[in-house]
């Protein structure tokens, strides 16, 4: 968690822009999702016991494996300078290495303490690189909690995988590239449905080995299936690819306005998409229909946390028919959520960056039914009688796609509907 000086708020083109106070978990939680994904890579955090911690709470269950995590401790004579840091990392690499020599890529997570000592880590990439590359990829990133959100964990990691994949070759026929950590279950559902409209290999960054990860050039097309990539998006530019705009697959609409968009892009028609999707629309309408009956009408007030909040909203107001309180986001990316924007309700209550008790100020006050938030907000909120929602919990589910949508929507039902049932 992590403190800003308060600033006052300002209010601009209807979004209420707030910097004060967060309630956030850094980008190194993106380390929990990251690791079940890419299976030859290995995180190692730079950082302090308290790193370690959140790591190590954060990813629950792994601490029975064999895990693909680990952290560097830095104590306090690295931190008095008395001890040669960038020797003792290097040191535990080497031990990692040798113990572990499955791992194909290795990624060096930046902290805050890694960050206050000024650990070079880009070059203590490089110098590992040179002595373990081509047997193991050196990267670095940083997940350092002072001035991000937990989700751009995964787009600070993307966007250093990225000048390291591959070049297309100049002459490739477009090619679709899906961007952003998606549970396998759904990566697998998604290339049967790309494949059906007629995209031919879809291809997913990141792959599921440090091997296999796509090529980039002029050709690629990229579609993105989170909206907080905004670095990673950056970066495939700068190597040539395009973006497809497209709202998020969350919800049948979502899904299949991105679908439509990935095959506009190949000039398919949206008349084979609606035959494509058919059933798994109608399987998810239906199962939908369910939710909405616990759904429907009830208010909901977000926190800015996950950024995953204006696709959820658009998901929950148009699909399931909730009132939307006051939508917040940690950082609204008006480019890559433009699509999301235009399909909110005309008037949505907007908010980006946090003051958090001026926020707290507005949710008490307007007596949301179902409010979505941190871990650290929603124990006093369920104190004052406000139902919650984790909105980390959305980031580990898979909620993705046609077949997921009636799990993301009963991810909102269930509190409201445990509360029912204990007030009955
Ligand atoms: Fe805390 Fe910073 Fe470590 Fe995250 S990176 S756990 S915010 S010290």
């Amino acid at each position: 968690m992590n403190a800003r000086q308060d600033i006052p708020i300002a209010v601009a083109d209807g979004v209420l822009r707030e910097r004060g106070q967060r309630e956030v978990f850094c980008g190194l939680t993106g380390i929990v999702w990251l690791h079940r994904k890419i299976q030859d890579a290995f995180f190692l955090v730079v950082g302090s016991r308290t790193c370690a911690h959140l790591l190590q709470s954060a990813a629950g269950v792994m601490i029975f494996a064999e895990p693909r995590f680990g952290t560097a401790i830095i104590d306090e004579r690295d931190l008095a300078g008395l001890a040669d840091a960038n020797a003792e990392l290097d040191a535990v690499v080497e031990r990692l290495l040798a113990r572990r020599p499955e791992i194909r890529m290795l990624f060096l997570v930046g902290s805050c303490p890694s960050e206050v000592i000024k650990l070079d880590l880009s070059r203590a990439a490089e110098r590992l690189n040179a002595r373990h590359h081509p047997a193991v990829r050196v990267l670095n990133y940083s997940g350092s909690g002072i001035e991000t959100t937990f989700t751009q964990g995964e787009d600070a990691c993307l966007a250093a995988l990225v000048p390291q994949l591959p070049a297309a070759p100049a002459d490739e026929a477009p090619s679709l590239l899906v961007v952003g950590a998606l549970p396998d279950i759904v990566e697998d559902q998604f290339t049967r449905l790309l494949q059906a409209i007629g995209i031919e290999a879809p291809r997913f960054l990141p792959a599921r080995r440090s091997g296999a990860m796509p090529a980039v050039g002029a050709g690629t097309r990229y579609l993105l299936a989170q909206p907080f990539l905004g670095d990673t998006a950056r970066a495939l530019e700068a190597r040539g690819a395009q973006r497809i705009a497209a709202p998020f697959p969350f919800g049948v609409e979502g899904t299949t306005a991105w679908l439509r968009a990935a095959a506009g892009a190949f000039g398919i028609g949206h008349d084979t998409v609606e035959r494509v999707t058919a059933t798994a629309r109608e399987r998810a309408t239906t199962a939908l229909a369910r939710q909405r009956r616990l759904l429907e009408g009830r208010r909901i007030f977000f926190f800015p946390d996950s950024q995953l909040e204006i696709p959820l909203a658009r998901f929950l107001s148009r699909e399931l028919g909730m009132q939307l309180v006051e939508v917040g986001t940690p950082y609204l990316h008006r480019t890559h959520l433009a699509e999301e924007l235009a399909l909110l309700p005309r008037g949505t209550a907007l908010s980006e960056g946090q003051d958090v008790d001026r926020q707290l100020d507005r949710c008490l006050a307007a007596q949301p039914d179902l409010t979505v938030c941190g871990l650290g907000l929603a124990n006093p909120l369920e104190a004052e009688g406000l139902a919650t929602k984790w909105s980390i919990e959305l980031v580990f589910s898979p909620v993705h796609g046609y077949e997921q949508a009636a799990d993301l929507a009963a991810l909102f039902a269930r509190p409201l509907d445990r509360r029912q049932r204990l007030a009955a």
